[in-house]
């Protein structure tokens, strides 16, 4: 008998997960409290996600070419992409995440409709895990109690997971994000058709930057910040709504939505037979709070692991077998999170240092440079010599605008 897996939360990182699981004909639960979930998200996707996660064209609501920074000074520049065919996706989460869980069920995962609010830690290395959950599957809030064995559980959960309190995972510290959506007049939404705004100031995050990125009939208009605070998070929700202001005139308030954003891993992201992916495990980069891709990549190279190392559920993984997806990880992304994390220690420190950074993106090689890492994660590198100009530029961008000062 083949091992029984059990992935806790169908967003990006579930989904991605049981996918794999599902086609590799191991005996897969997926387990979602909410079938209709619109998670609260820019729901900006890399064309990479699109390639490797073979998301189809209607999956994708807006395709942006155009990214304009503005700086504390309101300085204006636009990064533009400018091959035919690159774009950022702009998605609605749940369409995307429908998707995708859809996809995994049709390959044979088990979709169960239920909050999972207990697991049961086995006291032997044999012993099945004990997943303990209200079944909505009769269509009520409250669910009926229903308990299923399994022999490893992936905790998808996102960043309120239960999966990684029952593993004493570790805590991890957070920005919480705010966002409006806002349904503009539409001679107003023309202006966001294939553009999305960044904001940067002191009056619209301290340590972040603030949005507004177009949906399919409306824009997304929010900011975040480390420094929680729910009287400070409505202050720079205003800032952005004020500098934004002229172009968001007429706009109507359709939703109001907030969520924590994980800031580095989890202490522990392995225990035992239990493996943690995406938010619940802490995979959103700095800087830019890239969450979509990194948590469906992770899920899937944890998943592969499962597969590679069980022989496809012949046999039961080890600790050290589900290890060996967190080592494959910081090899393949550790470089990337480290440049994310000194970008924003470096650039979001103050006015005179995000002026910089917008000063900065106004070259080209910079914005080939930025699109390119961004679209395909490939840090590419730039040849020495314009690897010079932009070290060059940079620190010339820093010094005009004095933020070197201490
Ligand atoms: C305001 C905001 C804007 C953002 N903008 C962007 C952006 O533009 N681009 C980007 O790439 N990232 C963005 N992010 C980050 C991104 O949203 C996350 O990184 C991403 O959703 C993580 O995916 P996940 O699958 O790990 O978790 P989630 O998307 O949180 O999915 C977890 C799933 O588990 C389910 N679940 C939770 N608990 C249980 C339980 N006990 N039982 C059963 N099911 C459960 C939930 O219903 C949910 O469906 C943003 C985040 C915020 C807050």
């Amino acid at each position: 008998m083949g091992i029984r897996v059990a992935v806790v939360g169908s967003g990006p990182a579930g989904s991605s997960a049981a996918e794999v699981l599902a086609k590799a004909g191991i005996e897969t639960y997926l387990f979602e409290r909410k079938l209709d979930n619109a998670k609260p998200c820019g729901g900006a996707i890399p064309l990479c996600m699109v390639s490797e996660f073979d998301i189809p064209p209607e999956i994708v609501d807006r395709r942006v070419r155009n990214m304009k920074m503005i700086s504390p000074s309101n300085r204006e520049v636009d990064i533009r992409i400018v091959k035919e065919d690159e774009y950022i996706g702009m998605c609605r989460r749940e369409v995307l995440d429908g998707f995708l869980r859809d996809r995994a069920e049709k390959l044979g995962a088990n979709l169960i409709n239920g909050t999972v609010h207990k697991l049961e830690i086995p006291t032997s290395d044999t012993a099945p895990y004990v997943i303990h959950y209200a079944d909505h599957s009769d269509g009520s809030l409250t669910g009926e109690n229903k308990t299923l064995k399994v022999d490893v559980v992936i905790g998808a959960d996102g960043a309120n997971s239960r999966v990684a309190k029952a593993i004493e995972a570790g805590d991890y510290n957070y920005a919480i994000a705010f966002q409006e959506r806002i349904r503009l007049p539409e001679d107003k939404m023309v202006y966001y058709n294939d553009l999305a705004e960044m904001y940067v100031g002191d009056d619209v995050s301290p340590d972040f930057y603030a949005w507004v990125f177009p949906k399919y009939d409306h824009v997304a208009v929010g900011t975040g910040t480390m420094r929680v605070n729910q009287a400070k998070i409505k202050k720079l929700q205003a800032g952005i709504r004020a500098r934004a202001a002229r172009r968001l005139e007429g706009g109507e308030i359709i939703k109001v939505e907030a969520h924590p954003i994980p800031e580095h891993p989890r202490p522990r992201r392995v225990r035992g037979r239990v493996a943690l992916v995406g938010d619940a495990a802490g995979t959103v980069t700095k800087s830019s709070g890239e969450g979509i891709y990194f948590a469906a990549k992770s899920a899937r190279m944890c998943a592969e692991t499962i597969v590679e190392t069980t022989n496809a559920g012949q046999k039961l993984p080890t600790e050290a077998d589900l290890n060996l997806y967190l080592k494959r990880w910081d090899k393949q992304y550790g470089m990337t999170y480290l440049v994310l994390d000194l970008l924003q220690r470096v650039f979001y420190r103050s006015d005179a240092t995000r002026e910089a950074f917008v000063e900065m993106c106004d070259d080209k090689d910079v914005q080939k440079l930025t699109f390119d890492s961004y679209l395909y994660k490939t840090v590419v590198p730039a040849n020495p010599l314009v690897q010079m100009k932009i070290t060059a530029k940079t620190i010339g961008s820093l010094l005009r605008g004095n933020a070197l000062a201490p």
